[in-house]
């Protein structure tokens, strides 16, 4: 867990740098409030942060507050760290937004626990996060949150002007898997054939499911060329795959239909219209016999 700790005093600083460590944080240091608000507001910003109140640049309090009316898609646990200490002052510091309030010369102990708290909410926002946002099948991303990354992915490749490739797969008579073998084997066959996708994929391609026995990848920085071959290259070893039935002995073979399309640099789309070209692109492939990859032909 990573922490940031914004304190203008040297000594301060120091005691709680090793305090933490000590403990088992990771950590970000600043000297004063502009450098604070600098690192919360980048992508890489921790989660927690020990911020102390009077500091040149900005005060912890108005950092507490800025920070409130960001829109941000994690929440950061923010604990105050001050001298002061009469009563409308604690108030005023969780008026500010501020989720704790620890009082200078900070007790060790005290401290260890009011992070160890903040630690305990953050980890439960991690879980019910990764809960919201995963197919729970085969653990890629469920279409919410794959679509909501594509879209983030996209105006990301538009800007910096790279080319951006989309693959959508869908296996081949599904139906009849599960009306042979029952539901069971049909869900391991999910489970085996998205595993086999995500190991075909590049470090930062990612992938979610986009429907029953559909796939979407999203392959940022492909051309539609190297979107192809991957999407052959998956296509392939989903063919060649014997996927081990509950009995341990018997196995079964799949194969799948790929569709893809691309972006180019020059040449800005929709997502929605990049899902519509994948889209039929796969649907050609399943006219023509299955087990095989179409790229749209537009651009
Ligand atoms: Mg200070």
């Amino acid at each position: 867990m990573k922490v940031l700790i914004a304190d203008d005093d040297a000594l301060s600083r120091k005691i709680l740098q090793d305090a933490l460590l000590e403990w088992g944080y990771d950590i970000v240091v600043a000297r004063d409030g502009k450098e604070a608000w600098t690192i919360l507001e980048r992508a890489d910003r921790p989660n927690m942060a020990v911020l102390d109140w009077m500091m040149p640049g900005m005060y912890g309090v108005e950092i507490c507050s800025r920070l409130r009316t960001l829109n941000l898609t994690n929440y950061i646990y923010v604990i105050l760290l001050t001298a002061k200490n009469k009563r409308e002052d604690i108030i005023k510091g969780l008026e500010s937004g501020a989720d704790d309030y620890v009082i200078k010369p900070f007790n060790y102990e005290e401290l260890k626990l009011r992070l160890k708290i903040g630690r305990r909410i953050i980890e439960l926002e991690q879980n019910i996060m990764r809960l919201a946002n995963t197919d729970y099948l085969t653990g890629l991303l469920n279409r919410r949150a794959f679509l909501k990354r594509m879209t983030r992915e996209l105006e990301r490749c538009q800007r910096e002007r790279a080319h951006l490739g989309i693959i959508i797969m869908d296996i081949d008579q599904f139906k009849q898997i599960n009306d042979k073998y029952g539901h069971q084997v049909g869900d391991l066959v999910l489970q085996e054939v998205s595993a086999t996708l995500v190991n075909s994929c590049r470090g930062y391609d990612f992938s979610g499911r986009y429907g029953g026995e559909e796939f979407i990848l999203c392959l940022p920085g492909a051309d539609k060329w190297s979107t192809y071959q991957i999407a052959e290259r998956m296509r392939s070893s989903i063919e060649c795959q014997k996927i081990l039935l509950p009995d341990k002995k018997n196995y079964i073979k799949v194969t799948a239909s790929f569709g893809v399309a691309a972006m180019l640099p020059d040449q800005p789309k929709s997502l929605d219209e990049l899902i519509k070209q994948a889209d039929d692109a796969l649907y050609q492939a399943k006219n023509e016999g299955r087990n095989r990859v179409i790229m749209c032909p537009l651009n």
